[in-house]
């Protein structure tokens, strides 16, 4: 047997024992063993390799969060109804700096999807070669049809208990799904009353108050540089590409404006009421629309589409994912970049069938593992969201120096860094892809490479 081939089989055996410990102390957490399976499918043969790293458990005590807080958050409604939601802050890692990672406000979220989405951050910060840390959290709130007054309390009542977690050099969250500019600039004021600081603790603020320019541009830009730098590898470009762009919030509205800015066509967005068809490519104005629509007017694509005449709605299916047929349309790049599994095997298979070239993952996980083993064995170019979607995390990083610094870069300084920071990632990702002889240069590239850098750190600091 071939050293290589001798390696593989010990790392293999090495990552199932580890997944197998990771299933029993963590039964009731899928999206966290999806994620931890994800890691170790790829970093098997670092594993074998590096017996100092297995020596010193680095992989054992990396899945086992530095600390978990969960808390109450109890709040009024405008019309005097008492509601208690559960918070919780996931600190995963602070081998790289302080813990870093967004809040999220969605039903769906519990400890299963805050330790997925805080493992995953671990990774996807130590990507970018800043100081940061890996963490996460957020609130099993549906925000959905909530009065201003009524976001803001709930704010308030969060921040009662977070602020004394927090800090500019201990943990600095941001926002996700459902958390925007409105919720943290109300999670900001609680914060600064309460601490009687003015400090980089959040990123995301206002232009005018601390947040950096570029912020809410980051993840969705961040996405496209990378996307293109892949196709630029592979002697292609976004010029002309029928491309599909699911979600219509943050990160899917400036992916989608970038793609039209580098002559791509975006034929396709959704958000949960089902999803919009524009077969020409839709136009900034256009988008424009929409992202008045979905963060003025709190309101649903579907209103978005009865004054498009060019532009075709479809509304998501009762009691399905209803995303296969989103999936199904020609295209040949893809950008989901809505929320988790969102993609399943048959949506997989959908985009394969109809020739997509590269996928590009502006949301966390969105593939669903079967999905992923589908697009991984095929010929498509696949950017994993810790490589893909790092934009985010890096601006904020540069909104934390910036804090620290008390200084404010143009919109074109925060844009040429989160350039290059884009093309630093993508290199680290084909460098340890070749350096370890994977196969799939980017998601496996990007699980050694993110790794790698936090192991060694871990190594450092000794047992922590
Ligand atoms: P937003 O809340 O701004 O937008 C989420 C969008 O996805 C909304 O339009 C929502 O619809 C839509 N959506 C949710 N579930 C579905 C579904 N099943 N099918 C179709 N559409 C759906 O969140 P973000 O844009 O901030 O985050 C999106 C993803 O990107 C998440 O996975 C997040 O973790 C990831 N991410 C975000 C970063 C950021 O900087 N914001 C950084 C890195 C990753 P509706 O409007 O109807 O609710």
């Amino acid at each position: 047997m071939s050293q290589i081939a001798t390696r593989t089989s010990e790392g293999e055996k090495i990552t199932s024992d580890l997944l197998d410990a990771v299933e029993e102390r963590n039964p009731h957490e899928p999206e966290f063993i999806q994620a931890v399976r994800g890691v170790l499918r790829s970093i098997h043969p670092v594993l074998a390799k590096r017996e100092d790293l297995r020596e010193h458990r680095i992989f054992e005590r990396l899945v086992e969060p530095e600390r978990v807080i969960q808390f109450r958050v109890p709040w009024q409604d405008d019309s005097g109804e008492l509601h208690i939601n559960r918070g919780w802050r996931v600190q995963f890692s602070s081998a790289l700096g302080p813990y870093k990672g967004g809040l999220r406000f969605h039903p769906s979220v519990n400890l299963s999807v805050l330790k997925f989405l805080g493992f995953e951050q671990i990774f996807k910060n130590a990507l970018t070669m800043l100081p940061l840390g890996g963490g996460k959290g957020g609130c099993d709130l549906d925000p959905k049809g909530l009065s201003d007054h009524e976001i803001m309390r709930f704010c308030q009542s969060l921040m009662s208990e977070l602020y004394r977690h927090i800090g500019a050099d201990t943990d600095v969250p941001a926002g996700d799904i459902n958390v925007g500019a409105r919720e943290i600039g109300y999670l900001f004021g609680q914060y600064k009353r309460l601490s009687n600081r003015f400090d980089g603790v959040i990123t995301g603020k206002g232009d005018g108050w601390g947040g950096s320019k570029l912020r809410p541009e980051a993840t969705g830009y961040g996405l496209i540089y990378f996307a293109a730098t892949m196709l630029e590898d592979h002697g292609d470009t976004l010029k002309g590409k029928r491309c599909l762009v699911s979600g219509a919030g943050n990160v899917s509205q400036y992916a989608v404006k970038k793609l039209i800015e580098m002559d791509a066509k975006v034929i396709a967005m959704s958000d949960s009421s089902g999803y919009i068809v524009a077969e020409d490519g839709l136009t900034i104005d256009q988008v424009e629309a929409i992202m008045h629509v979905k963060n003025e007017q709190r309101d649903s694509l579907e209103s978005f589409a009865t004054d498009e005449g060019d532009v075709e709605f479809h509304q998501r299916e009762k009691g399905s994912d209803g995303t296969s047929g989103f999936w199904s349309i020609e295209a040949d790049c893809v950008f989901p970049c809505a929320t988790q599994n969102e993609v399943g095997k048959s949506e997989a298979k959908a985009m394969l069938d109809s020739g997509v070239k590269l996928i590009a993952e502006g949301a966390n996980m969105p593939l669903n593992a079967e999905a992923m083993e589908l697009v991984r064995e095929s010929e498509m170019i696949v950017g994993p969201a810790k490589a893909a979607n790092a934009g985010g995390v890096a601006v904020s990083g540069l909104e934390m120096s910036q804090n620290s610094q008390r200084q404010h870069w143009s919109r074109e300084d925060v844009d040429e860094r989160l350039k290059s920071i884009m093309r630093t990632i993508h290199d680290r990702c084909t460098e340890a892809a070749e350096a370890y002889e994977v196969k799939d240069t980017y998601v496996d590239g990007a699980n050694i490479a993110g790794f790698l850098r936090v192991a060694e750190a871990m190594k450092s600091q000794g047992l922590v």
